[in-house]
């Protein structure tokens, strides 16, 4: 999930985020029989974010394979991260759209948070990106064109997603995406609420009314998918400087600058998303679909999942991670086993954190 950046930040090993703010909404689930670490056997490690990491994993007695996040209790409470988590639980819960990550199972020990996932076997958008430098403009737009109806159900729900790069796109074995780690997601968004305040996002996607503080909505995820959108066709994001202020300094004062290779669709695109006042930004998503850059897709075909994606994601069986870096698959995917469920206090903060989704049903065992 999205991460702090603070100075304590050492786990981080990705580009570093922004604090981001509170905001709670909790609904009670049904109860259903408490699964355990020991339900499931480590295959291998995936990644790791600021407050854990991710496994492969399958559970016991079936033939399924997913991404389980655990997450230290006493991690999350340092860095106040509770309700971040909660959050983050409840968007992969609740939501029902193709191109946001599914959570199968959640469960809790004395210690730990776990988060059962929907496994993409195709890695971090990030990981293709480092590999081939830059995208087609087609490859780029269908990724953009997948993310933009993730957004659609977001906004519609009222969320704001907040964190949007390459390393929180994911692809499944047949190219497509979805988007995960809602950890920097504001919930609770409505016509008479529509602003958030925080200072939170990942430095090089962040829109100018968040660095200065002005209040913002769901137009900052636009500026961020410019940027995506940007980084994707010439490898690099728009504002990019290794020195952060001088960073930011380019967000607020500098015309982004368009690469020759750029298709004159795909500049106009960008430089109505990056607009550095969020009242210029293209931000309505019918008028984003009619866009030339978009020409001749059909959003229903797209919707259903009915176009081959551009690439597809080599792998040879359900265990294969090589679309994971080596970093992380190479150590041994170890969670240091507690399965108790205990009088702790902190379990009295994550009450109800039980979730069995619908893959039970179906469960061979
Ligand atoms: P996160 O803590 O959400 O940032 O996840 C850390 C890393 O684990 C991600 O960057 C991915 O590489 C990997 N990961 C997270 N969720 C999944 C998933 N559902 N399927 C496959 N890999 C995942």
């Amino acid at each position: 999930m999205g991460c702090c950046f603070s100075s304590d930040d050492d786990e981080t090993l990705k580009r570093p985020l922004l604090k981001a703010d509170p905001s709670s909404i909790i609904t009670h689930y049904p109860s259903p029989s408490q699964l355990t670490p020991e339900d499931f056997k480590a295959i291998k490690l995936l990644g790791k974010g600021s407050f854990g990491k991710v496994l492969l994993v399958t559970k016991k007695g079936t033939s399924n394979y997913y991404a389980m996040k655990i997450l230290k209790k006493k991690v999350i409470e340092k860095r106040k991260q509770r309700t971040h988590t909660l959050n983050e639980k409840k968007i992969m819960e609740k939501s029902n759209c193709p191109f946001i990550v599914q959570l199968k199972y959640s469960f809790q020990t004395k210690d730990k948070l776990y988060m059962v996932m929907e496994y993409m076997s195709g890695g971090e958008l990030f990981f293709h990106l480092k590999k081939c430098g830059r995208f087609t403009e087609e490859r780029a737009r269908f990724y953009v064109a997948e993310i933009l109806l993730a957004f659609e159900y977001l906004h519609s729900h009222g969320i704001i997603y907040r964190d949007l790069k390459p390393e929180n796109i994911l692809l499944d074995y047949d190219g497509h995406i979805k988007i995960t780690d809602f950890g920097l997601s504001k919930l609770g968004l409505s016509s008479s609420n529509p602003k958030a305040f925080t200072f939170c996002g990942t430095p090089e996607y962040l829109a100018p009314e968040i660095l200065k503080n002005q209040g913002h909505d769901k137009k900052v995820d636009f500026w961020s998918l410019g940027a995506l959108l940007y980084e994707m066709l010439s490898g690099a994001p728009p504002f990019y400087s290794k020195n952060r202020n001088e960073m930011y300094k380019n967000v607020l004062n500098k015309q982004v600058e368009m690469k020759p290779h750029f298709s004159n669709e795909a500049s106009d695109f960008l430089l109505k998303l990056l607009q550095i006042n969020p009242e210029n930004r293209l931000s309505d998503m019918e008028e984003i679909k009619k866009h030339p850059f978009f020409k001749g897709l059909d959003w229903d075909e797209l919707a259903h999942k009915n176009y081959d994606a551009p690439f597809k994601p080599r792998v040879s069986n359900s265990t294969d991670v090589r679309n994971f870096d080596p970093q992380f698959t190479s150590e041994p995917p170890e969670d240091s086993c507690d399965s108790t469920v205990s009088q702790d206090p902190l379990v009295n903060k994550y009450p109800d954190f039980t979730y069995i989704g619908h893959d039970e049903l179906y469960a061979e065992e």
